[in-house]
């Protein structure tokens, strides 16, 4: 048998002084990137050109770190999503904090899995997770799990919810049971809870999707008269489902009612607070938000309103061994050991659908210990106060209609002018919100309400400033006018 002559090593540098110098240079590039974004478009579209270059073949041969940065330089960075860019309210995205960044770099380099084991990420990992709960008013032995999104803790704490419901779904399949589950929220509830039932195999129509009264809250005798309903029909009611800040408009359900609602039927309470549960720092909503503290499940973003780079979310869990039992399982190469590295607390694959997990928890931990609590809970206040001057600036423009009363930190308007077709407002003001982004002054996106297209501007941006919504409300009405004119010639 021949023996091999030699071992290659291929994948770590060759040169290490000169991996060093690249990374510097990447490094003071991405801090000049950052500190400069503000002189950048908030959006531009990649050219058909740069497509193009992205859609290379396979690459199979070496090319030097440094030119696959200047690729980087010249493909990706002027071409980005936009919105760590201070004029940039599309959807509900996070602005991402500049410790954060080098967080992800340190998690990386130590690249820890941990989905089992005996070290310190682990641990840094749990107390993250203790700091969610107190930052939530959450009970201090409740159990906790980061997850990539809010959808995730969405779908983790709705599983919880199901398999609580009847202890034989998890061995017998929903199968087993002779009433069919049902669970009820407002037709204002994120699209990522219907999925999540879907994939729960509860099928899309278990979902009762309740009314919501003028200020888009779900309507509490529809709800009451809903379960009631089922329950005399033969379905097996399990869960209700709040919204601590909807999509949509921002708007926070009835906590303390729903809560009581829940106790009373004794259906499991589930919070999608994917980014209003960060509300909860502001003093001015504890009171509004206290039925969110005593939810039997609680899911957030740390991406959204955290201002956390992506990804990084929160599944809160009241009971334990409720959470345990949806997703403990304990095969023989995993077992936990009385010492050596598989030894360690209780692994967190007992308590989510991962094994394999990222150090998710290196940026939060790092970025409270930065900047402190306080200066979150400030920055949060301060987007709220800006939601609040956005509405009033918009009800000062006799042409700009305000299409919902502010709740949050989201504001939805159109461009109204006098006796314009009404059957044409929709397209004129998508064409408004497209004008906006495609000139690279700000992303606001968009949003049907009753009907009628409205710009949409959710705020949860650390770099705003209050001038930043002068410019909205200025190129909102300039383009408008464009537009309108254009249409009417
Ligand atoms: C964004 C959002 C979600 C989904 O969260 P992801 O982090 O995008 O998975 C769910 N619910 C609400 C209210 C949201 O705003």
């Amino acid at each position: 048998m021949e023996t091999p002559k030699s071992e290659q090593h291929l994948l770590d540098p060759q040169d290490w002084p000169e991996f060093r110098a690249t990374a510097h240079r990447m490094v003071d590039d991405m801090i000049d990137w950052i500190q400069t974004i503000r002189e950048k478009p908030a959006w531009q579209k990649p050219p058909a050109s740069v497509q193009q270059a992205i859609n290379e073949p396979l690459p199979q041969t070496p090319k030097p770190l440094d030119q696959v940065y200047d690729d980087f330089l010249k493909l990706v960075a002027p071409y980005n999503k936009g919105n760590i860019h201070p004029r940039f309210w599309g959807w509900v995205e996070g602005s991402s904090v500049p410790a954060g960044v080098l967080a992800e770099f340190l998690a990386s380099t130590l690249n820890p899995n941990l989905g089992i084991g005996d070290h310190s990420p682990i641990y840094v990992e749990r107390r993250v997770i203790d700091w969610c709960k107190s930052m939530m008013g959450f009970s201090e032995s409740a159990s906790g799990l980061l997850v990539s999104g809010a959808t995730t803790a969405n779908l983790t704490g709705l599983a919880v919810a199901r398999n609580h419901a009847h202890n034989q779904i998890r061995q017998k399949g929903l199968h087993s049971l002779d009433k069919p589950l049902t669970l009820y929220a407002s037709v204002e509830t994120h699209s990522c809870v219907q999925k999540s039932i879907e994939l729960l195999g509860l099928g899309a129509e278990s979902l009762r999707k309740i009314p919501v009264d003028e200020n888009y809250r779900i309507r509490l005798p529809e709800l009451r008269a809903a379960i009631r309903e089922d329950r005399a029909k033969g379905f097996f009611p399990f869960c209700i489902v709040g919204n601590a800040g909807t999509v949509n408009t921002g708007s926070i359900d009835p906590m303390s009612e729903l809560l009581a609602i829940a106790r009373e039927e004794k259906l499991w309470f589930h919070i999608d607070g994917a980014f209003g549960a960060f509300a909860y720092l502001d003093p001015e909503y504890r009171e509004r938000l206290y039925g969110m503290t005593q939810a039997d499940s609680l899911a957030f973003d740390l991406h959204k309103w955290m201002y956390m780079p992506y990804e990084a979310a929160c599944i809160l869990i009241r009971d334990v061994t409720a959470h345990r039992n949806s997703f403990h399982i304990t095969p023989s190469y995993l077992v936990n050991h009385e010492s050596g590295i598989a030894a360690g607390p209780d692994p967190f694959n007992h308590y989510g659908i991962s094994l394999s997990k990222g150090f998710t928890s290196l940026k939060i931990w790092m970025c409270l210990k930065t900047y402190g609590l306080q200066a979150f809970a400030e920055t949060i206040r301060q987007n709220i106060a800006q939601a609040r001057y956005l509405a009033q600036q918009i009800e000062r423009e006799p042409l700009l209609e305000l299409m919902t009363p502010v709740t949050l930190n989201v504001v939805c308007y159109r461009y109204h002018p006098k006796n314009y077709p009404a059957d044409r407002l929709n397209d004129l003001n998508k064409n408004i919100v497209m004008a906006l982004q495609d000139r690279g002054i700000a992303v606001p996106t968009s949003t049907i309400l009753n009907g009628h297209y409205v710009i949409r501007a959710a705020i949860t941006n650390h770099r705003s400033r209050w001038d930043d919504f002068d410019i909205l409300v200025k190129e909102s009405l300039k383009i408008g006018a464009e537009m309108a004119g254009k249409e009417t010639r």
